[in-house]
């Protein structure tokens, strides 16, 4: 044997081991995995022919038979490759009856002309210091190839199908698979099957060397779509060839120096190994814990979804139901107070009024809900029109004076208009009146003495009107200041004593009305006890409302979701 004869060999040799490991490691991340299984078969029944080939080479009695199984196990490959195709990469694909039952009948065919003898292979010429030749039949040969070559172009059918329905990354690993096989079967296929057609036989043993272009291709591809956690095979695979060749420097010290010093290193490894190999082992369990989790979560927040529409469908239909009785009782006790069934009581009066009070509270909650469940759905209505909002403020303003006046509260409301500009602008002016009143109300609710301001006033550079409502009442921290606008938030120490009523709904609804009309709305507060300020900023031309309903929680969250999922 030649220095080149040897180096070949060990090319094989390397070949040979790393298929094995490979395949096994491949095999035993996932037994059930069909892409597991295939891609393994592939890879093993390359290492089966890469070793046929080794001993066929090294074989000096036995050369017929490791012929023999050479050509055997080259058949392999591409009936493996064909199914791994079938079932890469999404997994889903069950193979037909006919898949499985009559696809390997050519290779039982093939595999019976191989290893009888003096069917495919009558005998080997061998020939010292050079490649021995094998002599065969023609014509079984080109059977044997046509197998092998049909086999191969229906994978690649296969493959490039999938290529060209596939998008993303998918796309680019089908590349990656296309590109690794296409080039080591081109090879493969001129060197151990052409090539001794035409009874040339110097280069097979490239075909071996070849093949591990589309074990490296394919299983980068793999790697990319975290679909075999190639992580921990790789980490393993590149343990177990540097144990190999360390064990092998360990065996082959020359002296006891060496052998203690090969064995300390070797030790090393080993321990730096286990540890590496648990901590990609670790890593791998955590993003797959991560991913299940976030599947979880998102199909939690589907059924959150559900809820959420059933819900908001609840309350508009339990709203419209309360609110005809409720008109009932404010229209007829108002008729009853002002005399319209004959005289009232001074005592019933009373009691009247405060039926009127109550009632006209509890229409304001019905109306938030309304206005709630028709925001979440994205149905509610915004008539634009030209409105004085000094005008609508002035009337506002002049009504929460005698409420204010009515409640005996120690406060002083008053306005104030900027005189010289003009505050018409394109606002749905119910919706605007809603949400002043709210401001107002509010400011009168969460104050028990001193004053309530009212500013109104223009930038006419800007285009823009201010509507500001300060207060001397309880104000506000400053994590409370972002709170208040989020649905249901009633924040604040002691705010259930303050104002027992009260959901939490009002700003909610009057943060999405002037978001619908391109406007700002926000608090600040020195503090709690220091009093707030409330503002609304308008601008004064037409705008176009969104007609869509605000981002909701669980929207929210399945972005997240699909971001992290993306990351993972
Ligand atoms: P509600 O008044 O029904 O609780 P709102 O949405 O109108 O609901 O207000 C939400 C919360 O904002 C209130 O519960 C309160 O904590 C706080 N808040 C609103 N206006 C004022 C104000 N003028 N001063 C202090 N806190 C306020």
């Amino acid at each position: 044997m030649n220095a080149d004869f040897d180096l070949k060999n060990i090319l094989l040799i390397i070949a040979g081991i790393t298929s094995l490991i490979l395949g096994s490691l491949i095999l035993l991340r996932n037994k059930k995995g069909r892409i597991n299984i295939w891609f393994s078969s592939v890879v093993l029944s390359t290492a089966f022919w890469t070793f046929s080939m080794l001993f066929y080479r090294l074989s000096v009695l036995n050369t017929i038979i490791w012929a023999r199984i050479l050509y055997l196990s080259a058949a392999l490959i591409p009936i493996f490759f064909l199914y791994f195709t079938f079932v890469f990469p999404q997994d889903e694909h069950r193979l037909k009856t006919w898949q499985k039952y009559l696809l390997p009948i050519p290779l039982i065919f093939v595999a019976l002309l191989s290893l009888w003898p003096d069917m495919l292979i009558h005998k080997i010429n061998m020939m010292p210091g050079k490649e021995s030749t094998i002599i065969f039949n023609q014509t079984l040969h080109i059977f044997y190839g046509l197998y092998i070559c049909v086999y191969f172009i229906w994978a690649y059918i296969n493959l490039i199908r999938k290529y060209l329905a596939s998008s993303g990354v998918l796309k680019i690993q089908i590349k990656f698979i296309l590109a690794g096989t296409l080039i080591s079967t081109l090879i493969g296929v001129t060197t151990n099957l052409i090539m001794p057609l035409l009874g040339n036989f110097s280069l097979n043993w490239l075909g071996q060397i070849a093949i591990m272009t589309l074990v490296i291709f394919t299983t980068y591809a793999i790697f990319k779509h975290h679909l075999m956690n190639i992580k921990i095979i790789a980490t393993e695979l590149f343990s177990a060839i540097l144990i190999i060749i360390l064990f092998v420097k360990f065996l082959l010290s020359e002296s006891l120096q060496q052998f203690i010093l090969n064995g300390i290193i070797m030790a090393a490894f080993l321990g730096f190994s286990y540890l590496l190999i648990k901590s990609v082992l670790k890593e791998v369990k955590t993003r797959e814990e991560m991913e299940e989790l976030a599947k979880e979560l998102k199909e939690a927040n589907v059924r959150l979804k559900k809820l959420d529409e059933a819900k908001s469908e609840f309350i508009t239909i339990a709203s419209h139901q309360l609110r005809s009785p409720i008109t009932a009782i404010k229209g007829y006790s108002s008729m009853m107070l002002e005399g319209s069934f004959g005289r009232v009581p001074i005592r019933a009066k009373k009691m009247l009024k405060r039926v009127l009070q109550s009632t006209n509270r509890l229409m304001f909650l019905i109306d938030d809900f309304l206005n709630l469940s028709q925001i979440e759905r994205g149905k509610m209505q915004y008539n634009f029109e030209k409105t004085d909002l000094k005008e609508m403020v002035s009337e506002i303003v002049d009504e929460f004076k005698t409420i204010a006046a009515r409640e005996k509260k120690d406060i002083e409301v008053s306005l104030k208009i900027a005189e010289t500009e003009d505050f018409i602008a394109m606002v749905d002016s119910n919706k605007i009146q809603q949400v002043f009143n709210n401001l107002i109300d509010n400011a009168i609710k969460y104050t028990e003495k001193g004053f309530v301001k009212i500013n109104l006033y223009a930038d006419d550079e800007n285009g823009r009107i201010f509507f500001e409502v300060l207060d001397s009442g309880i104000g506000m921290g400053k994590e409370t200041e972002a709170l208040i606008f989020q649905k249901f938030t009633r924040a604040g120490e002691n705010i259930f004593q303050v104002h027992t009523e009260g959901l939490g709904l009002g700003l909610y609804v009057s943060k999405e009305i002037i978001k619908a009309h391109n406007g700002k709305i926000y608090a600040k507060s020195d503090g709690p006890g220091k009093g707030s300020t409330f503002f609304v900023e308008l601008p004064r031309g037409d705008v176009n409302p969104p007609n869509t309903s605000p981002e909701h929680d669980y929207q929210k969250h399945d972005k997240r979701i699909e971001e992290f999922i993306k990351k993972i």
